[in-house]
């Protein structure tokens, strides 16, 4: 499978369509979900072109890794739902067709504010 340059993400990094950013850096960009599934929910994305997780672990640097896992951990206490500064959060990562990923560009979902249920509905 190759990255697909036209995927939504693709256009919000390239900013051809907004968002409402919560947080940016070199290698990561965050903003709200559209259709909120919680009181909070996040996503947080690597700036690189990456479609899932395995691919982003296979192809990515060192750099970009840690940039995104350091990058999911700003966000959390910029929101206030980290495990320093509020009361915890689901990170959720959807991969390719069994995991239910629509978007083909690697993204955290970060759910939080409130208890988040179940692991896994359905
Ligand atoms: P997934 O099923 O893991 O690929 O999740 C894709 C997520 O992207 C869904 O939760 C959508 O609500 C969200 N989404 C789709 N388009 C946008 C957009 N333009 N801005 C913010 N979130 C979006």
């Amino acid at each position: 499978m190759t990255y697909d340059n036209n995927n939504i993400f693709a256009k919000i990094l390239r900013k051809e369509i907004p968002c409402k950013k919560i947080y940016e850096d070199d290698f990561v960009l965050s903003f709200y979900d559209i259709n909120p599934q919680k009181k909070i929910h996040a996503l947080v994305i690597p700036k690189g072109s990456y479609i899932n997780l395995d691919d982003f672990s296979e192809n990515a640097s060192p750099e970009e890794i840690v940039g995104l896992i350091k990058g999911v951990n700003t966000v959390a206490k910029k929101l206030g739902i980290s495990a320093i500064n509020g009361k915890g959060y689901r990170a959720l990562a959807n991969i390719s067709e069994h995991g239910g990923q629509e978007v083909p560009h690697l993204h955290f979902h970060l759910f939080g504010g409130e208890k988040v249920g179940k692991m896994v509905s359905e």
